[in-house]
């Protein structure tokens, strides 16, 4: 007999999603942040002091809860 499971997005977690901005070139980062504005601002501030760190990733933490 199998057990149905579930797994959706914590609503009532107390730590919020965050973004965060990795150089790809160089491995910088910024801080995790609930504002997707305060990552998107490290990069653009990042890139007027490295014009050659043209490229980026987006990490996005997310918690949930498996039932
Ligand atoms: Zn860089």
């Amino acid at each position: 007999m199998s057990t149905t499971r579930t797994l959706r997005p914590e609503a009532e977690c107390a730590t919020p999603v965050t973004f965060a901005m990795h150089c790809t070139v160089c491995g910088a980062a910024s801080r995790p942040d609930p504002e997707f504005e305060a990552a998107h601002d490290w990069a653009t501030q990042h890139l007027d002091g490295n014009p050659t760190h043209t490229t980026y990733r987006e990490v996005i933490h997310r918690h949930w809860r498996a039932s």
